[in-house]
């Protein structure tokens, strides 16, 4: 058997095992307080780095605080955050979810998701507006180190590609898929993660994936039935 056509979970673990050589391993150290982690992630949607942290720092220099942001007004919100797309509809949602936040826990604070097991921590986190599977993982993880499997647009794109979950999957149901397949260690969920999403950045990107410097060739769906058939022609 070719290794392209390995089952999916034995993939799976070659690909982290690779990516493990590839890229330098971390240790999962929260660099964020859980709020922080929180709404910058809802920030961040379709939006770089550099300016979601623009965002998030000018917001909270104009507002001073989290029950600052919550009662300013909508426009001025929108105008605080404005260097991230869609700020006119991220301005609402965060006001909402923070009053959804006070409401349920009688403060703005969510650090008692720590103390609760992962699944309700989820479902909580989730039924707040505009937290979806993606947002609640990354928080999960990355601050409570809970053992669960952020699937952002790269590790995404490049599970789909290498093969480890299928064309038909949706992104919401990879979280669940790919987390079967992985060791339920924070530290290699979070490193899988990572590496992952700094592979599809800078190897396996949206348009034109450097599939000839790319570790994972041999066991590539794409590149071996794809880019190989191309070549061949
Ligand atoms: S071989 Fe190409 S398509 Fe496959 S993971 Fe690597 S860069 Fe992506």
């Amino acid at each position: 058997m070719d290794a392209h056509q390995l089952p999916a979970a034995e993939k799976t673990q070659q690909t982290h095992e690779l990516l493990n050589q590839a890229y330098k391993r971390l240790t999962l150290d929260s660099r964020r307080t859980p709020m922080h982690e929180l709404v910058s992630t809802m920030l961040s949607h379709r939006t770089n780095h550099a300016d979601e942290v623009k965002a998030y720092n000018t917001m909270l220099e104009r507002f001073g605080d989290w029950e600052g942001v919550m009662q300013a007004d909508e426009n001025e919100l929108a105008d605080a955050i404005q260097t991230t797309r869609y700020p006119g509809q991220k301005a609402p949602q965060i006001q909402q979810t923070l009053r959804r936040i006070q409401e349920k826990q009688g403060e703005i604070n969510i650090d008692f998701l720590k103390d609760i097991p992962v699944e309700e921590a989820m479902e909580w986190l989730t039924s707040l507006p505009g937290v979806g599977l993606k947002t609640a993982t990354l928080l999960l993880l990355f601050n409570f180190k809970k053992p669960v499997l952020p699937v952002d647009t790269h590790v995404f794109r490049v599970s789909q590609r290498v093969g480890l979950i299928g064309a038909s999957v949706t992104a919401n149901k990879a979280h669940a898929l790919l987390l079967s397949m992985l060791p339920k260690d924070p530290v290699e969920l979070f490193n899988f993660h990572k590496h992952l999403f700094w592979h599809g950045q800078r190897v396996c990107t949206f348009y034109s994936p450097k599939c000839e410097e790319c570790v994972l060739q041999h066991i590539c769906n794409y590149y071996q039935g794809v880019r190989l058939k191309k070549i061949d022609t």
